[in-house]
């Protein structure tokens, strides 16, 4: 078993096996991948090992935000990578200097920290929260408060901030001094905002959740509360920011400013890059040597993010989002008003939007994800009740309309044999 030479990969001949069945046998059973293996992908179109073609209307998880192989990503890392790939933190490097200064330039921040994960951009948040408490007002303000639902990431912080229980049944003990609320309840929040809270997160939209977009007023209320009572607000825009909701972040659009922000998914367009950003009083609260990442603002990794966020930070692009947001909530609603015995309502914000199941069919967003993935469209689920969409921001209106018909074709397959 232990043998140190298990295998002599030298002269190996036979090809390494790369079949779906491979997953089970090699792979940590933290997933159950569909049947389907991706070999390759253009803009929304994605191929499987069988040639099939199949319409992404998954965006990698609200990952692939300008679609599969954009030419002007690639350029920015194929460029990059002839020049210098990694030099470690004892170095600057330009590409992550041209991207701070980006997101100071198009957003609150002043200062930003870069990671590589959206949990590891909240760890960064939550433990910047800590500090800056206990440095200003003393080691008591040190609770974090988190909605019910929420979903923040799968370090043992992070996941125990996140707001869904079964996340965390088995890892105990967890770290302490986390309060949980429900998502859009004004007077929970004031309730729990004791003084020993130093930080308070939520999601604009919440994601995993799914597909809850802020009440009206919510976000203000959150913000005046924190103020009253100095504690700092934490948006967690890793899904919703990036353009997803059609402003280059949620919080934009709502009108409401955080101490910080978290951001990742969108922003490497598949390479692994996330952020932190903050302002210049908070973020001092981080000196030399108290957090750090071996990986984090790497040249590969700024100057894709780089090329994306200028991409996306451009008013005709947004505008399209939110135009292309419309059309395909239009379809959806249409679709779940034929529909109607299957569908609650269809919910979200620009292009990450959620249909949600009723009655007998509460609870088999699952069986519908794959009756589409058979008609070859890709979707998501958020939950067992919500069948969950997150194109590419540079989806069509033929695109829209095409994934439209095959829904339905899906659905109608998934009725007859659910009869
Ligand atoms: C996906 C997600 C995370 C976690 O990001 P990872 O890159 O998987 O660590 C955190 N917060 C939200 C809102 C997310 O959707």
């Amino acid at each position: 078993m232990n043998a140190i030479h298990k295998h002599d990969f030298s002269t190996e001949a036979a090809p390494i096996p790369v079949g779906r069945a491979t997953f089970d046998q090699v792979l940590a059973p933290t997933y159950a991948p569909s049947n389907m293996v991706p070999v390759r992908a253009l803009g929304l179109d994605l191929w499987d090992q069988d040639g099939k073609r199949y319409l992404d209307f998954t965006g990698g998880i609200a990952v692939t935000a300008l679609g599969h192989s954009h030419p002007a990503v690639m350029q920015a890392l194929h460029e990059q990578a002839d020049k210098l790939w990694h030099v470690g933190n004892g170095y600057t490097n330009e590409p992550v200097l041209r991207l701070a200064t980006a997101f100071v330039q198009s957003t609150f921040a002043e200062r930003a920290f870069f990671c590589n994960s959206g949990a590891e951009a909240n760890e960064a948040a939550f433990k910047l929260a800590r500090k800056y408490a206990h440095g200003k007002y003393g080691a008591h303000k040190s609770r974090i408060v988190s909605c019910l639902n929420s979903f923040h990431g799968r370090t043992l912080f992070t996941v125990s901030v996140g707001g869904q229980a079964k996340y965390t049944e088995g890892f105990e003990p967890l770290p302490p001094e986390i309060t949980h609320i429900p998502y859009n309840d004004i007077e929970a929040a004031r309730a729990a905002l004791g003084d020993d809270v130093c930080a308070l997160v939520v999601e604009p939209v919440q994601g995993e959740g799914g597909i809850v977009p802020a009440a009206p007023g919510y976000l203000q209320a959150l913000r005046e509360l924190c103020n009253a009572k100095g504690v700092l607000l934490i948006f967690d825009e890793v899904q919703c920011g990036m353009g997803r909701t059609g402003d280059l972040f949620a919080y934009m659009g709502y009108g409401v400013t955080p101490d910080i922000l978290t951001v990742a998914k969108a922003l490497g367009n598949g390479y692994p890059v996330a952020a932190m950003l903050t302002t210049n009083e908070i973020a001092a609260a981080f000196t030399v040597g108290t957090h750090g990442t071996t990986y984090g603002g790497n040249p590969l990794a700024a100057a894709v993010a780089l090329k994306v966020l200028q991409t996306i930070y451009n008013p005709e692009f947004l505008a399209r989002v939110k135009q292309a947001g419309q059309r395909l909530r239009q379809a959806l609603q249409a679709i779940a008003g034929d529909y109607a015995q299957v569908f609650a309502e269809v919910r979200g914000s620009g292009l990450m939007l959620g249909m949600v199941l009723q009655g007998a069919y509460a609870g088999r967003a699952k069986e519908i994800a794959k009756a589409a993935e058979a008609q070859g469209l890709m979707v998501l689920i958020a939950g067992p009740d919500v069948v969950r969409f997150l194109p590419a921001l540079v989806v069509s209106d033929a695109q829209i309309e095409e994934a439209g018909g095959l829904l339905r074709k899906a659905l109608d397959a998934f009725l007859s044999a659910a009869k």
